[in-house]
């Protein structure tokens, strides 16, 4: 562990097991506030026109234009409907593109914010916000982005398909990994680091082989708020960068990015970071790319970056804004061997 540390704890209320997204009501009144604008993506339009049901007088609207990346002007109309819904919260239900609208409002006007996840990205335990304006993605990190509620209820991720399920799994773990070797990790994160790990390793495999396992739904739910909760709390490297980088400039979807490059990320990392990883080799062996390798091709998760549209043409490009203003990372980044990584990713090899 490290001799010495600073460790500061996000605040945050979270209610967590089946049913919980029943106290939603309640707790919009807990919060002191009268009238909730409701957020989701237009495919989760009719969960969040049910739930505005469900909390009757305490609905101010439904905002459903949420989007992958927290485009600024539909942050921009969602204020316009917070201000003539004349609402005095949000609640953000779905993944990560929705919350990242719910923090964008509250970043603007301090909205309180209730948040319902149904994905393992994270997202609703961080002070974190992404958002994009004239194709630039800029990140923000302030305590008034981070949602005063979260409400995990595994039953709301049971219709979350397996393939989904599997990367978003991926990327959850991803905050993981790198949180056991962040500089300013500390022996709480590292222990909810691995436990998020070993939550997730044991989950995803069951949620492929029977989707609707409430208890599998409820294990990767957990993970993914330990996971979440680590990004929260410290620094991320390498493998953030690259798949920052992929994202942003070149608009790759965001879990399956995620879950492409974990292992090359990891087996990058490896031989600057062995003590550090060797908690996870109870899941993945001593090579933790291969064996991550291994555990992302055993669930049908995407392996290569050409899946994803992504020309082995822009490869040079990637790699030099990837190793450009670098995160700190526990091994030197050097621009020709993360060439090599993007290389392997691209065509799916296993990592080096
Ligand atoms: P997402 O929120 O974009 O969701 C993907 C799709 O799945 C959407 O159409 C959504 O409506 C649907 N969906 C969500 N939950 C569902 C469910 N239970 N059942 C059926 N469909 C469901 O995907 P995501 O991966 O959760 O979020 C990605 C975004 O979050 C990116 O923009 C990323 O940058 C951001 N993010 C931010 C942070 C942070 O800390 N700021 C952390 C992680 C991710």
């Amino acid at each position: 562990m490290n001799p010495a540390f600073i460790y500061e704890i996000n605040p945050g209320r979270i209610l967590f097991g089946p049913g919980k997204a029943q106290a939603v009501a309640e707790e919009i009144e807990r919060l002191g506030a009268k009238r909730a604008l409701i957020l989701a993506t237009p495919f989760q339009r009719a969960d969040a026109q049910r739930l505005a049901e469900r909390v009757g007088p305490l609905a101010a609207g439904v905002f459903s234009e949420a989007a992958m990346h927290t485009p600024v002007d539909v942050t921009l109309r969602a204020l316009d409907a917070y201000r003539a819904s004349d609402a005095d919260c949000v609640v953000a239900l779905g993944g990560g593109s929705t919350i990242g609208l719910g923090k964008a409002i509250a970043w603007r006007n301090g909205a309180p914010q209730i948040v319902v996840a149904t994905t393992y990205a994270g997202s609703e335990v961080t002070p974190i916000l992404g958002q994009t304006e004239n194709g630039i993605k800029t990140t923000i990190r302030d305590p008034r982005i981070l949602p005063e509620v979260v409400i995990y209820d595994p039953t709301l991720t049971v219709a979350l398909p397996v393939p989904m399920s599997i990367t978003s799994g991926l990327n959850a773990m991803a905050h993981a990994v790198e949180a056991v070797y962040a500089r300013d990790r500390n022996p709480v994160s590292t222990l909810m680091a691995v436990e998020g790990v070993r939550a997730l390793h044991d989950a995803l495999p069951a949620i492929t082989a029977r989707p609707d396992d409430l208890d599998a739904r409820t294990l990767a739910l957990y993970g993914s708020w330990l996971c979440g909760s680590v990004l929260g709390t410290v620094g991320m490297s390498l493998h953030h960068k690259l798949c920052h980088t992929l994202g942003g400039s070149f608009d790759l979807a965001h879990a399956q990015t995620h879950a492409i490059m974990l292992p090359h990320s990891v087996a990058y990392n490896a031989p600057a970071a062995a003590r550090e990883l060797e908690p996870l080799a109870a899941f993945f062996g001593e090579s933790i790319g291969s064996g991550l390798h291994e555990f992302a091709r055993s669930l049908d998760a995407p392996l290569a970056l050409k899946e994803l549209g992504l020309q082995e043409a822009q490869l040079d490009l990637a790699a030099d804004l990837a190793v450009k203003n670098p995160y700190w990372n526990p091994r030197p980044v050097e621009r020709e061997a993360v060439r090599s990584l993007l290389q392997r990713a691209w065509e799916g090899a296993r990592p080096e």
